[in-house]
Parts: C-alpha cells; structure tokens; sequence
C-alpha cells in the first residue's frame, strides 16, 4: 500500500492554508525519518561519562539555539526572538535532566536511548492537553530534543540552510529555529505534516511572506525528496506528483496570481475608496513590532488591531510597564500619523499564558478570558494602560477592550482607564487625554446592547472571529465543525449591521478587525453595510483594496440590500461567487 502511494500520480493533500500564494517546485524533505536509536548497554563505570556527554550535549545545544536568536533578532525582530525563550526553557527543565540522568543510572543504557524515551513522553503528555497554545509547544519540544539528539549523537543537521537551489521544504514541523537558519532566496515553499493558523509555521511565513499549507498529516509519508509538487497556499492543498495536464492548469493559475498580484502592488499608495469617492479605512492587523515593515509596504492606512497577548508569552516573569511603553512608542512613531489601535490583553481562549497559572476550563473560549481577566487583575491590567497613555504622547494611538460582554464591564474597564489617566497626572507625567478609546464587538450580546455601549465609547471594532464562534455556537479551533464557521449566515450579518447601524446613531465610526474584513467579496457587503474601517493581515490589504475601487458605493449597497434577504449563508455566498466575482477581477489593476 505505502509503495504504491509512493508513485501514484496527482495525489491531492488538503491541509491548512497558512499563506498565500501557488508555487510549483521540487521538494526537499527536511526530515521524516522516526529516529532509531539502537539500545546499547553502558558499564557502572562509563555512567559518569555518559552523564557528562548528555550536559555538554545541552550546553552545545543551548549555544546553538542563543545563536539562531541573535541572528533571527537581528533579521526579524526581537517579537520573533523571543519564540526561542520557550526553548531555552526546555533546555533548563530540572525534571527533564533529572528524569535522564536517573533514568541512566537505573537502566544502564546509552543516554541518547534514555533521552529519547523521556522526551517521547514529554511530547505525548504535551499532545494529550485540550489547551491549543499548551499543544503547540510540542514542536519546541520536537526542535529541541532533536538538537539534544544531534549533538550526543555528533551528526551535522540536514538543515535548511544547505539548500543547493530553490525547493519546497517539506517537514514533519518547521521549527522557528529551522526557519530562522533558512536561506529564504532559495525557499519556494513551505509544507507540513502538524501546524494549525496560529502555529509559529503560519504566522512566521506570512511575515516572510513564502506560500504555506501546514497540517497535512501525512505528507512527509507519501513524499520523497525531490518529488515535484505543487503548494497551493490559497486553498490549503498540495498535490504529489502532478500530470502534465495538472502542471498546465496550475502553470495558468500561478501566472494569473502572480499577474493580480502585481497590479494589486500598484495600489499601494492609491486610496481605499470605491469608484464614487466613499473613502474607507483600510488597516492592518499586527502581532509583533517588526511587522510594521510589512504594513507599510502593502499601504495599509493604520493599524487596526496590535495584539499584545504575544508580549505575555514563552516568558517566566510579566512584561515590565517599560517594556509595554517602548513598543507601543516604536510602533506609534513609526505610523505617525496614522492611527494605531492596541488592543488591551486578550488572554484566554486558544491564548495561554504559562506565567499567570490560570487554573484548566473546561470551556476556556468562555472562560476567564480578555477583558474579564483584566477586571478581576487590575494590577496587571494598570501596567498595560498606564504604558499606552505613556506611549500616547508619541503618535496617535488608541486603545481597545477585547469581549466586552456589556456596559457593566465596559464602566468597569473605563473607571480603571481614569484612575491610571489621574496617577499619571498627579506624577506630571504626560499622555494624551483625548485618546479614543473602543470596545471590540466579539459577544453577542455587545452586539445586541450596542446603542447603550455606544454612547461611552469612541468606536467599535467588529471581532468576527468570535463573534462568529458564539454567535453560531461552534468552537473556533475545532475542525470538525469548522465547516459551521459562515460569516455569510443571515444572523451574522444582520448583527453586524446592527452594530453598524447602533455606532453610526451615536455618531461614532465601526470597524472590523476580524478575518471576515479581509475577504474581499464580503468586504463588499460590509462597505454596503455602512462599514468605516477595515483591519486585516498585511497580505490581505491590496485585495481588499482592489474590492473597494472595483464598485460605487451605490453598486455595494444594492447587493447588500439583496443579500439581507436571503435565507441561508449558502445562497449568499454562492450569490456573491457568482454576480461579484467577475466585478472585481474586471477592475484588477
Ligand atoms: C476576533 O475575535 O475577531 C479578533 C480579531 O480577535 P482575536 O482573533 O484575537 O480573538
Ligand atoms: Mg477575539
């Protein structure tokens, strides 16, 4: 069975779409072999050397993984570094090095055999939590522990870096630290077996900005090295050995996007307005300082949405007020004048904060998250304030409260806001005391008291992304029901437009920094619908952009009001495919 798989023709693998892009290429497989360590015997007398081995073994490993973060700070930023502090972390479990060298001492066998056993229970320990952010620290394990491997073994490692020519890298995982040494000049592509959206894979390959499908299960099985394969990182799908007849339609399909991609390029510093001059803001959503490179280059006209949860993460101790304020003031003058909204601390959910040692939920989606964590917390919650306020002074930011389930919480957040704003004051220190400040509509029933939550902020921000999973019910990690995730469902839409309706009464303007304002052929709907701003993925801006001066205002109102009347997300978005499509793709570039 496993033979013929291994030469079958066009065999099709839907993964995960992690970044975008189609590309057609060799492969290089860059590691599927399980390891195999042979279980050799060692003598009382050779124990103490086999335990000195296994720490000079860390200690190289250690020197290793400080190299790479001195070199990935160096070429992406301190946000990407810090990924390895998880690392370095591994590397100093005292349980760890205890559980090996006792293990050695007790069954008398090589210690890369006693090694290799720990770690695998390690990884199977880690495999089994329900928490998404704990399960992928499993490829950090995986990276580390081969490394260990590596040096007790004294092999060289088949590493990225020794790509001869331009290849798609296919892998078990793509560890940061793979992706840190690589030469990305002759990376076409990467594909992996495990990996999620918000797996360091993704989120790494949209900031470099190489085309992406992760969790495929089974690739590095039914691939060998040098197989041509084709990556098509929009849909999430590769296919193994294409016919020539599939080489063609593909051959087409690249050139079209590289085509459209070019022309959307030359959109960068044109406005995001439809063809009847209704003007939109179009921003960019951010996790890590260093993306804003990224931000400027796709024209995007502020940031809409800075995550700060990752300041919080693979950390021992909490971020210093200082280092909040030197962020923010970097990001703020970097975007003067545009706007920069920070989001306050959205932890919880798929977000885990191993420092805070919040107890296991068993629905922590609906848990002790966000804005309620920070209520119950206002000593961590202060620090985070206090350090935009400061930051104000610097450029034009704004700052935002994620799950705001009401306007109880929303006083609530805001009396804290005025107590940080009067310490600031009575210590002369200056902020800006006219910063906006908005809530993110996330909860169904925000978006339900709306008109009331209106009236004590200066904005919205429409999150999708969870409005979406409590709206319909489905469990926004869950893949099972990942084909319920439909933000054309007629009540998804017509709270929206609630929303819209409720912040545009109270004569304040609604964004959206959920993935929905990213597609363009509903960013059309929600421009019908009154929408102010738009905040997605750096990626996602010259699309978006194209949608909006493909259409009059007028034109996006009429399919708007069309749609509103359609009974099933289906329909709607069968509709869109069908009327719109062709709409846009006429007024590319
Ligand atoms: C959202 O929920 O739509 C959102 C933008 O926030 P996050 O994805 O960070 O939960
Ligand atoms: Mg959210």
């Amino acid at each position: 069975m496993k033979k013929k798989e291994s030469v079958r023709k066009n065999v099709k693998l839907k993964g995960i779409p992690a970044a975008s892009g189609i590309v057609i290429g060799k492969v290089f497989l860059l590691d599927s072999e399980e390891v195999n360590i042979p279980k050799k015997r060692v003598s009382e007398k050779d124990l103490s050397s086999e335990v000195a081995r296994f720490e000079r073994a860390l200690l190289h490993t250690r020197e290793e993984i400080l190299n790479i973060q001195k070199n990935i700070r160096n070429e992406l930023g301190n946000g990407h570094a810090e990924i390895f502090n998880a690392h370095l972390l591994f590397l100093e479990d005292r349980s760890l090095i205890e559980e090996v060298i006792s293990g050695l001492k007790k069954e008398k066998l090589t210690v890369e055999y006693i090694f290799y056993g720990v770690l695998k229970k390690y990884i199977r320990a880690f495999s089994k939590m329900q928490d998404t952010y704990l399960k992928e620290r499993i490829s950090d394990i995986n990276d580390v522990g081969k490394r260990i491997l590596r040096h007790l073994f004294g092999r060289k490692p088949r590493g990225i870096h020794t790509i001869p020519e331009k290849r798609i890298i296919v892998a078990y995982d793509l560890s940061p630290s793979d992706t840190a040494s690589l030469n990305k000049n002759n990376v076409l592509a990467f594909v992996t077996d495990i990996g999620s959206v918000t797996s360091h894979t993704a989120i790494m390959a949209k900031s470099l900005e190489i085309p992406a499908v992760v969790g495929l299960e089974v690739v590095t099985r039914i691939i060998k090295d040098d197989d041509m394969i084709i990556v098509d990182g929009i849909k999430g799908e590769i296919i193994v050995r294409p016919d020539q007849k599939t080489l063609r339609k593909y051959e087409t399909y690249r050139s079209k996007f590289e085509e459209a991609g070019k022309n959307l390029g030359k959109l960068k510093d044109l406005p995001a307005q439809t063809k009847d001059g209704h003007k939109i803001i179009l921003s960019a959503n951010i996790e890590f300082p260093d993306e804003i490179q990224s931000v400027l280059s796709h024209g995007a006209d502020g940031i809409g949405l800075y995550r700060t949860e990752y300041f919080y993460m693979n950390r021992e101790g909490l971020p210093s007020e200082e280092e909040h304020y030197s962020a923010y003031k970097n990001v703020a003058l970097q975007m003067v004048p545009n706007s920069v909204i920070i989001r306050t601390l959205d932890l919880g959910g798929d977000k885990y904060l191993s420092q805070l040692q919040i107890p296991h939920e068993m629905n922590p989606f609906m848990g002790w998250r966000a804005i309620r964590f920070c209520l119950a917390r206002p000593d961590i919650f202060k620090v985070q304030l206090r350090a935009i306020l400061r930051a104000s002074v610097h450029g034009n930011l704004k700052v935002m409260y994620p799950m705001i389930s009401g306007i109880k919480e929303l006083r609530q957040a805001n009396d804290i806001l005025e107590e940080v704003k009067q310490d600031l004051k009575k210590e002369d220190i200056p902020f800006n005391e006219d910063i906006e400040v908005g809530a993110m509509i996330e909860v169904p029933s925000a978006a339900l008291t709306a008109e009331t939550l209106a009236k004590e902020v200066d904005f919205f921000s429409i999150g999708t992304n969870d409005l979406i999973q409590y709206t319909l019910a489905i469990d926004r990690v869950n893949e099972k029901i990942a084909y319920l995730y439909e933000p054309t469902h007629p009540g998804i839409l017509k709270l929206i437009k609630s929303v819209i309706d409720a912040g545009h009464k109270n004569n304040i303007w609604v964004g959206m920094c959920g993935e929905m304002a990213g597609e363009p052929l509903l960013a059309v709907i929600l421009l019908g619908l009154g929408l102010d701003e738009f905040s997605t993925s750096p990626i996602n801006i010259p699309e978006v952009k194209n949608a909006m001066r493909s259409v009059t205002f007028q034109q996006s109102k009429k399919i708007t009001d069309k749609v509103l009347q359609m009974e099933t997300g289906e329909d709607i978005a069968g509709f869109l495919d069908k009327e719109f499509k062709d709409v846009i793709k006429k007024f590319q570039g």
